[in-house]
């Protein structure tokens, strides 16, 4: 793979050299800030950024302090969610596995806990996620706020497998939340952009630990495009990627299996974004060539298996950073828009070189979740952090709400209050449920005021 890889990056540079290419200046802004998100497109001052260890310390804090509060998690939104100038709230000191129930399969988890420190620890008392996105950076409570999903059009997003949560109100008091108690405020909680206040602990439904055999093959897009429906129906899970100016992508496979533990050989896929990158930079001068360049060695990579421990398989390391936008589609949808965003891309956009994601989620019942009451299949663009993605984002987000999208809460779009009233059912009972919880609006920033009040 590595020398495969090598004859790639020493075909562009001689393919570069040809001509002498426009040097492309990336324009870096480096800036002190105590607060930004992971792509860094969001940021704030706040007066104070506080831990709690405690429900007991955090009551106290929210008591005793006037301003807005802002809830944040590990800070893997795009969509301003979390700034605030007043005071930031992180559990990142409340994680760990509170309690299990090994006959219900179900285990009682601090909200502040990082995805990736649950899989181990719930493993050792004979549980498992029933899903997981494709990292595992978020915390718990991250994911519930905004339907942080896998994909698999039979799993449902994160929040699904709620059993359960615990509340911190802007008074101070602790509700417990469940279908038998607070079954409205369960509702709207299990969704709900840390705008309700402080979720504590998290009840989830789990199943017993499972192995994963995750299998990735590189396709023409054609081939994709016949074969999606098929295999996101014969699949536990499916997803594919297209990348753009090449034709070809790839797509993933997870099922459940019993066969021991293996993996072949991978292509680290951070590597794979800068060699994308690098053919962008390098052949800007011949968007033919690149396509050429790229599509061919596409189809030498080699197919990949890897068996595992279900926490082990679903996520990847995302080290080089970019902007994102996700839409949630009716599934039926879903291949119709990704054909007309493929074309605009290609016809506008050739210096767009990160891949579009296309995932499958089942539908559920939540009332702010994007997937209420329809089968879904989501489509994310990215843009490389450092440049603009305005333009991008801009030309694809009407296809994406042609075909009656419903953004990701964490991903980057333009929609505001009358479109978000107009694509939830149950957007005025939420916005009741949180005016009774918070009516002087403390766990607002300028953003959810913009959408709730
Ligand atoms: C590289 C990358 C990959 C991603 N992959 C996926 C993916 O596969 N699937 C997917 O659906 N999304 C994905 N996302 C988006 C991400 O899962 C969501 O944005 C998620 O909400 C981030 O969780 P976080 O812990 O970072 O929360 P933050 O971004 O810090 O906060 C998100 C929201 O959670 C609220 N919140 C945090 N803690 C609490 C609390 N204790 N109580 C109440 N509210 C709280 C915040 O107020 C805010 O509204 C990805 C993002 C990145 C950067």
């Amino acid at each position: 793979m590595l020398s495969r890889r090598h004859f790639l990056t020493s075909l562009i540079a001689v393919a570069a050299a040809q001509a002498i290419s426009p040097s492309i200046s990336l324009a870096t802004e480096k800036r002190r800030i105590p607060w930004r998100n992971w792509s860094g497109s969001q940021q704030c001052f706040p007066q104070a950024r506080k831990a709690p260890t405690s429900v007991a310390e955090l009551q106290a804090l929210i008591t005793s302090t006037k301003g807005v509060i802002r809830p944040v998690g590990s800070g893997h939104s795009f969509s301003p969610l979390v700034p605030t100038d007043d005071i930031l709230v992180s559990l990142s000191r409340m994680s760990g596995i509170v309690s299990h129930d090994p006959d219900r399969l179900q285990a009682t988890i601090q909200a502040g806990t990082r995805l990736g420190d649950i899989g181990q620890p719930l493993e050792a008392a004979g549980q498992a996620l029933i899903t997981m996105p494709d990292i595992d950076q978020q915390s718990l409570a991250g994911c519930l706020a905004t339907a942080t999903h896998g994909t698999g059009a039979g799993t449902g997003c994160i929040p699904t497998l709620v059993e359960a949560l615990e509340l911190v109100t802007a008074n101070g008091e602790v509700l417990q939340c469940s279908e038998q108690q607070n079954s409205d405020i369960f509702q709207a909680a299990k969704v709900s952009l840390g705008s309700l206040g402080v979720i504590t602990k998290v009840t989830l439904q789990n199943s017993a630990p499972y192995r994963l055999k995750r299998e990735t093959v590189w396709r023409e897009f054609d081939e994709i495009l016949e074969v999606a429906e098929e295999m996101a129906g014969s699949n536990r899970n499916f997803e594919f990627y297209y990348i753009p100016f090449t034709g070809m992508g790839w797509t993933d496979v997870h099922n459940i299996t019993n066969e021991p533990l293996a993996t072949t050989e991978r292509l680290d896929t951070n590597d794979g974004a800068n060699d994308l990158k690098l053919a962008r930079d390098m052949l800007s001068w011949s968007p033919a060539l690149r396509e050429v360049i790229l599509s061919t060695y596409m189809k030498t990579i080699d197919d990949e298996v890897v068996i595992e421990s279900s926490w082990k398989n679903y996520a990847n390391d995302r080290n080089v950073r970019f902007n994102e936008m996700e839409y949630h589609l009716p599934r039926e949808n879903g291949l119709k828009a990704l054909k007309e965003i493929r074309e605009v891309l290609e016809k506008d956009f050739s210096e767009v070189f990160f891949p579009i994601e296309f995932r499958y989620v089942k539908g559920d019942d939540i009332w702010l979740s994007p997937f209420y009451q329809r089968e879904t299949c989501s489509i994310a663009v990215h843009r490389f952090f450092e440049e603009d993605y305005q333009v991008y984002f801009n030309a694809i987000e009407p296809i994406l709400r042609k075909y009656h999208g419903r953004p990701h809460w964490g991903k980057l779009n333009k929609l505001d209050a009358q479109d978000f009233a107009r694509l939830y059912p149950k957007w005025d009972d939420f916005r009741q449920v949180r005016q009774q919880l918070d009516p002087q609006g403390r766990f607002l920033n300028p953003y959810l005021k913009q959408l709730f009040t």
